[in-house]
């Protein structure tokens, strides 16, 4: 089965979530009894965005009904969830990061009012203290502080089928506006040390460019520890992650978008075993306004959509938080300097270029093979 990695957002998502569940069903009703699967499939949603799952296991299990457990497929939705509400939301109030950017919204640096630190769980000072390491690594390309700037850009609001409207209908934030949000903005002015952080005022954290790359993270800290998991292929919106066997041994197929016709798929990586992989492109969130395309990436330095003639990138490595920063973050930097930073971090990467040319890391090579042309 082919994964393809669509981002498409939730509108025509649940158009082809209804065919992905339709498929998966049908699947399953033929390779097992209902009663006690062997596969599990499931397609929902969590994180806003569609999470598809395929779990194959060593041994039947019994269903939910019958034994009172959890699926595997439940309780993976459940971390997910528990991570967005608890851990990486900026919007819901009681999560850890919203709590973080909450506490520096109102301080006036001119009132001389004192940067309290803000004290960190475990799982977030890992977070983002790795989030620093990229935004070091990539020369400020990939970085969290984004979050009043996005915010300014509703790119959260950006929905499916692509709003195309004028100015006057859309209106996009000012220059002066922008410049504005980015004087509170910039990764050196965060602190993170004795299991706290302090940000500069009025800054914002968001984790929207890594938060489905953590969340395979967790997923795959969960199937290691169950012993009746063969193998599994997840995907968060265009995040993927492959693990273990099928039981037939063949490859798992992941599918990579044709950013310059999105219905269509550009090739397939075939991978053995566990791997994460990530695609950035800027056909996921957009709006076009006066024909003009404004995508969900930001270059921190302008402030604006990043103009880098990258139209998507894939990176492939075994970690999620790392396919899915390096994915945002080379897609900023672009072809030539996205590549060196991919190799930097020992990951392979696929870039699609406005004009549709095709580039890769030399290591790329033996996973990927271009889709047969359709005449
Ligand atoms: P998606 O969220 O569609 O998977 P990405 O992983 O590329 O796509 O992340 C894009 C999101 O990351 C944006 O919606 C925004 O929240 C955030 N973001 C935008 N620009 C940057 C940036 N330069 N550095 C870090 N995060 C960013
Ligand atoms: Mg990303």
């Amino acid at each position: 089965m082919k994964h393809i990695l669509s981002k498409k957002n939730l509108g025509k998502v649940f158009c082809s979530v209804a065919w992905v569940g339709l498929v998966l069903t049908v699947a399953c009703l033929s390779g097992c009894g209902l009663d006690s699967p062997k596969v599990l499939s499931d397609v929902d949603t969590a994180m806003g965005t569609v999470i598809t799952q395929k779990i194959y296991l060593k041994k039947p299990v019994k269903t939910k009904k019958e034994n009172g457990d959890a699926l595997p497929t439940e309780e993976i939705l459940g971390l997910v969830g528990s991570l967005e509400r608890e851990r990486i939301s900026f919007r819901i109030p009681d999560a850890e990061l919203a709590r973080i950017n909450e506490a520096f919204a109102d301080r006036d640096p001119i009132a001389g009012d004192e940067p309290d630190v803000v004290k960190l769980s475990p799982q977030m000072e890992e977070i983002l203290t790795r989030c620093l390491e990229i935004s070091e690594a990539s020369d400020g390309a990939f970085d969290i502080t984004i979050g009043s700037v996005a915010r300014l850009w509703n790119v959260d609001e950006w929905a499916d089928p692509p709003k195309t409207d004028s100015e006057a209908a859309y209106p996009l934030p000012s220059e002066s506006e922008i410049r504005e949000k980015l004087d509170t903005s910039g990764y050196e002015k965060v602190t993170v040390k004795d299991h706290g952080i302090i940000l500069s005022p009025g800054m914002s954290l968001d984790l929207g460019a890594v938060g489905k790359g953590i969340a395979l993270d967790e997923i795959l800290q969960y199937l290691k520890g169950q012993e009746n998991v063969e193998g599994a292929v997840i995907s968060a919106g265009g995040s993927i992650l492959t693990y273990g066997t099928k039981p037939d041994g063949t490859a798992w197929n992941v599918g990579i978008v044709d950013p310059m016709s999105t219905d269509q798929s550009l090739g397939i990586l075939t991978l053995t075993g566990q791997w994460c992989v990530s695609t950035s492109g800027d056909y996921e969130r957009y709006v076009e306004v006066d024909g003009v395309r404004y995508h969900h990436i930001i270059d921190p330095e302008t402030g604006y959509p990043a103009r880098s003639r990258v139209k998507s990138v894939t990176v492939l490595t075994r970690d999620g938080f790392l396919s899915d920063a390096l994915s945002t973050a080379c897609f900023i930097l672009g072809r030539d300097k996205g590549m060196e930073l991919a190799e930097k971090y020992g990951a392979e990467a696929l870039f699609v270029d406005q004009d549709g040319e095709v580039a890769m890391t030399e290591g790329m090579r033996q996973y990927f093979n271009f889709a047969a042309k359709e005449k």
